[in-house]
């Protein structure tokens, strides 16, 4: 729930931000939360209610909570964030679904268009013989396009999660707006609301377009923060190591992050966080060399003998910002997927739990954009990821590189 932390002489400062669309009106807020922990408290316990906190408009409107307009240090802050927020806009992909539904992509023509554009760029593909050497068929039958060097037809679905779609796919740019606009997501019933569609063609939809968000086959380096959480339901979140006991674990999936310094984040299921698990996951995606931050789990403490720099954390005596050591960065990543768990979901299924995972690291490593070029960017990592009905629903769950899930 924190990015920044600020030790003041007695109580701790406290803060948290992301962004959220608000459903009731449409805007986009900035949160921040701040509050003001006595000595011994630990930040992580959610009963903590001490302290104030504001939102601040797309317009750069500052909404105050519950009376925080009264602490001066939090009118300060909030002015100050007011400010950046409101300068930094102008440059953000963000646009409102009556524009890209009236004006961008008025027609299936204008989306098919859009589609072609996003993944060819110029030039359309063979997806049978990869030849470029293709024309436009007469009347876009039975394809759009169809190839000299294999006589075949083609559309610019195949190969991706909309082959064989039903849905034009007007309604799949939508859907990925509308999936990029909340950034805690949108539920496959709010979204069939929006679209007119099935519940279980929204659910499908939602599945599919996940599946592109998929993207963690890159290798971190630099300065890596790791931190694990466990992800059930109807329970309190908690931290990997505030809970012990085997059976508060049960029907839970151990969910670990890993964030570098450009805030690029993975996020996926894990076994349980035994050394072995652990290890393996680091080796796996990190660059020998690179520095590791963690807190203090037992698991992490063989790190430096594996080519890694390791600084830990001790959250346990109140040891927020030692020098340079923090995790303040994956730990906000709890926060949203908290927040996308209880106030969008509800219910994330163990087996498409790693899908879940995906599409949260996808759009905080896309940022707060929910326009254009967010959708293309989408749209261009569908290729190559096709997810059927019979492995979505019947296939066993897909994995997320070596990790199993819990079940
Ligand atoms: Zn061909």
């Amino acid at each position: 729930m924190n990015l920044t932390y600020s030790k003041r002489s007695g109580p701790i400062l406290f803060g948290g931000l992301g962004d959220f669309y608000e459903e009731s009106d449409h805007r986009r807020l900035t949160d921040f939360l701040y509050i003001w922990l006595s000595e011994g408290e630990d930040p992580h316990e959610d009963e903590i209610v001490t302290g104030g906190g504001f939102s601040i408009t797309h317009d750069g409107e500052i909404i105050y909570r519950d009376g925080s307009e009264l602490i001066p240090e939090v009118q300060f802050i909030a002015n100050r964030e007011a400010r950046r927020s409101y300068a930094s806009d102008a440059g953000r992909d963000i646009i409102s679904t009556l524009e890209l539904t009236d004006r961008l992509i008025p027609d299936e023509e204008a989306a098919i268009d859009f589609v072609e554009e996003a993944i060819w760029e110029g030039v359309p593909m063979c997806p049978h013989c990869l030849s470029t050497d293709t024309y436009r068929t007469l009347n876009g039958k039975p394809m759009r396009h169809r190839c000299r060097g294999c006589r075949k037809y083609f559309s610019v679905k195949i190969g991706t999660p909309m082959e064989r779609t039903m849905l034009p796919l007007r309604t799949w740019i939508i859907a990925i707006h509308l999936m990029h606009t909340g950034r805690k997501g949108i539920s496959a019933i709010q979204l069939r609301k929006h679209l007119g569609i099935t519940y279980k063609t929204s659910w499908f939809l939602e599945h599919r377009i996940r599946k592109a968000m998929e993207d963690d086959n890159f290798i971190m380096s630099g300065i890596v923060q790791i931190d694990e959480t466990y992800v059930g339901p109807n329970e309190r979140w908690k931290r990997a190591k505030d809970k012990l006991h085997d059976r508060w674990q049960e029907g839970k999936v151990l969910v670990m992050g890993f964030r570098d310094h450009n805030g690029r984040t993975v996020l996926f299921p894990m076994p349980d966080t035994t050394r072995r698990t652990l290890e393996a996951q680091i080796q796996a995606r990190i660059e020998p060399g690179s520095t590791i931050y963690t807190d203090g789990h037992q698991g992490y403490m063989n790190i430096p003998n594996l080519g890694y720099k390791h600084e830990w954390v001790n959250h346990s005596v109140g040891e927020f910002v030692d020098g340079m050591a923090t995790t303040n960065g994956i730990e906000s990543c709890w926060t949203l997927l908290k927040r996308g768990y209880v106030g969008t979901f509800h219910y994330m299924s163990a087996k498409h739990l790693h899908r879940y995972c995906s599409e949260f690291a996808f759009r905080l490593n896309s940022g707060p954009g929910n326009g254009l070029e967010t959708i293309a960017r989408t749209i261009r990592a569908m290729v190559g990821k096709r997810l059927t009905w019979d492995e979505l629903v019947c296939g066993p769950p897909e994995q997320s590189r070596d990790a199993h899930l819990a079940t």
